[in-house]
């Protein structure tokens, strides 16, 4: 299922790459740019719009299971998933930090 978490935005992940060292050019093609998966019906909000989660949840309807943030390469579909434990470890520790 697609979930939006509240507290992440195109931009917290953003962060969270750079902060990896993680580029933008798409490792399978080598032409195009990946792109955060956001919700922005408007295509307006930029970086505050909030990332698109893909949640897998365990058949016998528990809530165990992960997520994922992704990024879409535009020229030839190379989908990035990025695990969200990561990125949600990573926006604490910054809260922690100021
Ligand atoms: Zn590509």
């Amino acid at each position: 299922m697609i979930s939006l978490n509240e507290r992440v935005q195109g931009k917290d992940l953003q962060r969270f790459l750079n902060s990896r060292g993680v580029g933008d050019a798409c490792p399978t093609c080598q032409d195009g740019k990946l792109s955060i998966a956001v919700f922005d019906p408007e295509g307006e909000q930029e970086g505050n719009a909030l990332a698109i989660r893909v949640v897998h949840l365990l058949d016998d309807g528990s809530r165990r299971g992960y997520g994922e943030f992704m990024r879409v390469c535009a020229n030839c579909g190379h989908i990035h998933y990025i695990r969200d434990a990561e990125v949600l470890a990573f926006m604490e520790e910054e809260s922690d930090n100021g």
